[in-house]
């Protein structure tokens, strides 16, 4: 059942510190949701025998994905960090590729990662109160590198479509890092991009 009505309008409340809405379940994301996608996995298996930290959630509306709608919500990364890696989204490539994606930064700071099919990126450092556009084509991933939650409003093309197995199987290229005591843009030595090396 779609919780909202999508073709006639609706409003909802949207609290501008926390994301939104009470009328929305959240979906959460584990640290045993993501073991493949931090670099270090004997830390990750070190924590997982004690604890089991949840890293982000997001709010979906539940808007059909059909040509003309746009989807929107907020994802509200937590502060931390696995070995030297900061808390982060799985990250995605839309399955429509050429489809762009808006993000506001309510709350914190942190980095927007994008990589697109040819291994180009761009590491964004973003923070409240900046946007950042996503082009087409582009893998995006937020990542958290202060203190408190990042949280950042979105909007997309609600046919777009999410393919996160890409990200999964190779990885990023770029992982944002805390390095000599400040954020370092880093090599993922493990990239698995597959193409000639660039
Ligand atoms: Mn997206």
């Amino acid at each position: 059942m779609e919780l909202f009505d999508w073709n006639h309008g609706f409003t909802l409340d949207f609290d501008l510190k926390s994301g939104f809405s009470r009328k929305v379940k959240t979906t959460k994301r584990f640290l045993s949701d993501m073991k493949n996608f931090f670099g270090d996995l004997g830390t990750v298996e070190e924590i997982l025998k004690k604890e089991n930290p949840l890293i982000y959630e997001y709010y979906e509306l539940g808007c059909p994905e059909r040509e003309g709608d746009l989807a929107f919500g907020t994802t509200i990364i937590y502060p931390g960090i696995i070995g030297n890696e900061y808390y982060m989204t799985k990250g995605h490539f839309h399955r429509k590729i050429d489809t762009a994606e808006v993000y506001y930064v309510l709350d914190g700071e942190g980095y927007m990662v994008m990589e697109d099919p040819a291994g180009n990126t761009k590491e964004i450092p973003v923070r409240k109160g900046e946007a950042v556009y996503v082009p087409r084509s582009y893998a995006h991933r937020s990542v958290n590198t202060g203190k408190m939650p990042f949280v950042l409003f979105f909007t997309f093309a609600a046919d777009a479509g999410h393919d996160y197995g890409t990200i999964e199987q190779k990885g990023y290229r770029h992982k944002i890092c805390l390095e000599d005591g400040k954020v370092s843009v880093l090599k993922n030595q493990k990239w698995n991009w597959g193409g000639e090396n660039i």
